[in-house]
């Protein structure tokens, strides 16, 4: 069989490994060296002998295009004739073309297996002339990580009619990781004859030899001399040969497992990014391909399980391509396909806030119930990088009760305990996990891999099963033939682990027998890995943190306009597409940064046009609703100086509520302060030198934050050899070079004071804006940066005078800590890790806690808070990223003692400040939500199901028990509630809250 140069230069390295491991290990001869890589070459002659040509396919036709076209706009493509193997059809990644292939199936072959042999360059779908699509090629040189096997798939069945061949190619001019492969050239098409019995054997062969690889024992050494007998013969082979040594091998194959031997649940997989190195379009072509291979392979083999998850990959199948979905529909009825996932897509979780979190499984699971009548009980996300702690508790309330992965084996220093365990969040919410025990989601079903997976699973004292996920996947595509011949060689071979198949589900519910005591892991699952996803992209990131907001207040809006009988101008539909789009961004190839370009020139163009559309809405209801005045969307009473049209005024703006201009306070006299070089209100006096600041002095505390000699918010930037996952940890700290300050002046705008300073940093600028407003808590920045690096990353820096252990950062739901200190390899390895709204470091004494709107990269080692600010890698996927104009706002907040509500209540308000209303409405002051403990806090809310009211969002910021009663107006409260809301609990007035605790009470409008 044809190989690229990569994939020869694995096998070489392969084999040499091998080699080596015989001769240290075995104590293997030389003689028997070289005939066991002699009966690697005769497997690959037999798999060459399994086809011969007998006809040559024409493609009469080719209609090119930039973009796809659907089947019945297939001629509307540049038209190119008479193409024939060796020419070149495209020249752009991601071109697209419609080949029409003729031919005709010689005489004389009727009673043998015809089958065609295609390989386009790239992938294709194939289409039957009356436009059924079938199956789907994929090309020889297809990227891969070739340990696992090879992606190609170049046979297609016979569908000629009467022997006249007839029928049509969607390419795509790329290849499973998104490259042009071999400049895009036709390398085969023909009709060939399927030497059914060579084939097996070559099967056969290998699947026996793994026994020998993997085992020393009589058995495996029965195997070897026959193989090597076999060596003296292969090359005059014929099928008919081939049938008789088949059965003479036949005894060895069905030698089974004496007694209790490892067993794998085995599911067909096909892991499909939805973006990554390829644009969202090529992903919904790529749905199509994996669903049509994979239909056709259960057709196949009766008993092949193939399993999908991703409700938007359905989504999109059912949209463009209603024939295969008809068929994805109808097989999830039988036992071969396992729809998998609970959530919209496999999300990333350390960069989505908790309402993000909660729609995930709400729309996702919703979907799968609509469509396939099916409660989805799993968290499908084998390759987000990394695992909020948040999760298990929002698993509970979606009564998704398993959790599935085998990202954390990509851990680089410390391996990562458990296969089998069960997740904690810090609620003390608990799931099922399991972890693939072969390290990976595209297993390969060779013998070196079972037998891999077996030894190295943690449980294995305790449990002898686990789940195993294999096929080509990554760029979608799933298991080929092969995969499948050998899941049942494998089924039971005796010294091998068995395979089973079964669906996901089944295998959990195994697993999970209820008797078994597996370990538990509380708290996130850290990924020693990809630290630079926080960061890379950063414009997406904020995106989809602004969206998270517009949403929420658009939600709420909605609640008081339907009080009100104010028309939507986003009615429940629109806002469904709305969320399910943003939902899809989230994906874990998107929003943390690791797709090509094109991902996000598309994805920053649509959040646009989402944020414009939601910011209209949310101003038009608010028009509609309220006069003149602020509102307040956050779940916390907003006191400050707030300056409207020109004027300072003063105002306590309740929780979730409105305040007219009417009923505010101007503010005539000013009590802020600024000289060359501080800037002072009563909490704060701030002084600065060459733009930073030198002392952050809290005098209501009589405490000096900055470190002793240090300077805050220094902008640095360092040298980024990484890619667009991963920082290069080593020494990166060491080409660190600070921004120089180019000017500096303070203003006074009489109720606020700013200190505005000027630096350079290589070819990027920075303006920062500090600003201390009367009465205010917190001191401002706002950052302007122009950037214009290659090949480095820009932090700014936060050296506290703060001595902590311990710092805490922002997750969905509350908040988790992480060690500052360096005292072993889990705290070392952790130099960058994730946070969202804020960063807290506090003692029994004081803290500082910083307050972002867009930023989730920090370091925080010792006690210093260093933020990453934007990353331009050396490595892709994207290239030249995050260049041009980027604004972040910051916030520092002093205080007393740990960290507490009041550091929640001002990250909230720097990330969803008070809506400026000049509106028409008749609603003065109002607040329609009441808590009597400001732990409570109100997320978010979303009409509920039933139409009767709403679902609010609370969760408990405090890490300790709390009690509350809360009202809303013109509701009562009905009870709590799950995320899909199928049951109500009712509950008494007091609601109590276990720490960090997330409950979803549903409140009914109270007729009037
Ligand atoms: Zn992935």
């Amino acid at each position: 069989m044809k190989k690229t140069f990569s994939q020869k230069m694995f096998i070489a390295s392969d084999n040499a490994k091998r080699i080596l491991t015989n001769r240290k290990d075995r104590g293997i001869c030389t003689s028997d060296i070289v005939a066991r890589e002699r009966i690697d070459a005769m497997v690959e002659y037999l798999f060459d002998k399994s086809y011969t040509p007998i006809g040559d396919l024409n493609i009469e036709t080719a209609y090119i295009s930039n973009e796809p076209l659907t089947f019945e706009n297939r001629l509307t493509g540049r038209k190119r004739e008479n193409l024939r193997v060796g020419d070149r059809w495209a020249v752009n990644t991601f071109d697209c073309a419609w080949f029409h292939i003729t031919g005709r199936v010689p005489i004389g072959y009727e009673d043998k297996k015809v089958v065609y042999l295609l390989n386009l360059g790239g992938e294709g779908l194939i289409y039957k002339a009356d436009g059924t699509a079938v199956q789907t090629i994929t090309c020889f040189a297809s990227e891969y990580a070739y340990a696992l096997g090879f992606p190609l798939k170049r046979v297609v069945d016979d569908i000629s009619e009467n022997g006249e061949v007839d029928f049509w190619i969607d390419a795509a001019a790329n290849d499973l990781f998104g490259n042009i492969k071999n400049k895009a050239i036709i390398d085969e098409a023909c009709i060939s004859v399927c030497n059914v019995n060579i084939r097996a054997l070559a099967y056969d062969l290998q699947v026996l030899i793994s026994v020998y690889d993997t085992n020393q024992n009589a058995f495996a050494d029965k195997i070897f001399a026959i193989c090597k007998n076999l060596l003296k013969s292969y090359k005059t082979i014929t099928d008919d040969r081939a049938e008789e040594i088949r059965k003479e091998l036949a005894p060895l194959l069905s030698q089974k497992n004496e007694g209790k031997q490892f067993e794998y649940y085995a599911i067909g997989h096909a892991h499909l990014d939805l973006a990554w190195k390829w644009p969202i379009r090529e992903t919904k072509r790529k749905g199509a391909r994996t669903f049509a291979t994979q239909l056709h392979n259960i057709k196949k083999y009766p008993d092949y399980i193939f399993g999908a998850s991703q409700a938007q990959l359905y989504q999109w199948v059912k949209e463009d391509y209603p024939q295969i979905y008809e068929q994805v529909l109808e097989a999830a009825k039988t036992p071969n396909w396992d729809v998998q996932g609970a959530t919209w897509v496999e999300m990333d979780s350390n960069l989505i806030g908790g309402e993000s979190m909660i729609r995930q499984f709400y729309y996702g699971k919703n979907f799968f119930r609509k469509e396939f009548n099916q409660d989805m009980k799993i968290l499908w996300l084998p390759d987000s990088f990394g695992y909020s702690a948040c999760l298990p508790q929002v698993m509970k309330l979606a009564g998704v009760p398993y959790f599935l992965t085998q990202k954390m084996s990509w851990n680089t220093v410390n391996k990562f305990p458990y296969h089998t365990f069960n997740w904690q969040s810090p609620d003390g919410s608990e799931v099922f996990a399991h972890m693939l025990p072969e390290d990976t989601y595209n297993g390969p079903v060779y013998g070196t891999s079972l037998k891999f997976g077996e030894k190295n699973y943690q449980e294995r004292s305790i449990s002898s099963k686990s789940m195993m996920l294999y096929g080509i996947g990554d760029g979608g595509a799933g298991p080929g033939y092969e995969h499948i011949e050998r899941m049942h060689r494998f089924n039971d071979l005796a010294y091998m682990p068995k395979v089973t198949p079964k669906k996901a589900l089944d295998a959990f519910k195994i697993l999970d027998d209820g008797k078994t005591e597996y370990p538990t892991h509380k708290g996130e699952l850290y990924l020693e890995r990809h630290r630079g996803t926080y960061t890379t992209q950063s414009k997406n990131k904020k995106y989809n943190r602004k969206c998270e907001f517009a949403l929420k207040n658009y939600e709420y809006l909605m609640l008081l306009a339907k009080e009100r009988n104010i028309e939507l101008p986003i009615k429940e539909d629109e806002l469904e597409k709305i969320w399910k789009e943003a939902l899809l961004y989230q994906f874990h190839d998107i929003l943390p940064g690791s797709s090509i370009n094109r991902v996000y020139d598309e994805s920053v163009a649509r959040y646009e046009k989402i944020l414009t559309r939601l910011n209209w809405a949310i101003n038009y209801l608010a028009d509609k609703i309220f006069k003149k005045g602020l509102l307040n969307l956050n779940s916390f009473a907003h006191s400050g100086s707030f300056n409207i049209d020109g004027e300072w005024y003063s105002a306590d703006i309740p929780a979730m509520g409105f305040t007219p201009v009417s009923e505010m306070k101007k503010i005539e006299q000013f009590s802020v302060n600024a000289t060359a070089d501080t800037i002072e209100n009563e909490k704060y006096c701030v002084k600065f030198e060459d733009g930073c600041i030198v002392s952050l002095f809290d005098k209501v505390l009589n405490r000096e934050f900055v470190g002793r000699g240090k300077k805050m918010g220094v902008f640095s930037v360092y040298k980024d050899i990484g890619d667009c996952w991963d920082i290069h940890p080593i020494n990166y700290q060491k080409t660190k070079v600070d921004a120089k300050c180019t000017a500096f002046k303070t203003v006074d705008n009489r109720a606020s004071v700013s200190a505005v300073a000027d630096f350079k940093l290589g070819q990027s600028t920075i303006t920062c804006t500090y600003t201390l407003t009367q009465g205010g808590e917190v001191l401002e920045a706002d950052l302007v940066i122009d950037c214009h690096q290659k090949n480095s990353m820009m932090r700014v820096a936060f050296p506290t005078s703060i001595v902590s252990d311990e710092c805490n950062f922002n997750v969905p739901f509350g908040h988790i800590s992480r060690a500052t200190t360096e005292n072993n390899s889990i705290e070392k390895a952790q130099f960058e890790v994730s946070g969202q709204k804020f960063v807290d470091i506090s003692n029994e004494k004081l803290g500082l806690t910083l307050i972002n709107d867009c930023k989730y990269g920090y370091r925080c080692k010792g006690s210093v808070i260093d933020v990453n600010l934007i990353r331009s890698p050396l490595g892709g996927p994207g290239h030249n990223v995050d260049q041009g104009i980027h604004t972040v706002k910051f916030a520092l907040y002093a205080h007393e003692g740990k960290i507490s509500a009041d550091s929640y209540k001002y990250a909230y308000q720097i990330n969803n400040e008070p809506i400026c209303v000049n509106g028409i409405g008749d609603t003065g002051s109002m607040s329609a939500f009441h808590c009597d403990n400001e732990n409570i806090i109100l997320e978010s809310l979303k009409i509920s199901d039933d139409k009767k009211g709403a679902v609010l969002r609370l969760y408990n910021c405090a890490d300790t028990e709390q009690e509350c009663r809360i009202a809303f107006d013109g509701y009562k409260i009905a009870g709590t509630t799950d995320i899909l809301e199928d049951s109500v609990m009712p509950c008494k007035d007091k609601l109590t809250f276990r720490g960090f605790e997330l409950k979803l009470v549903k409140i009914d409008r109270v007729s009037e």
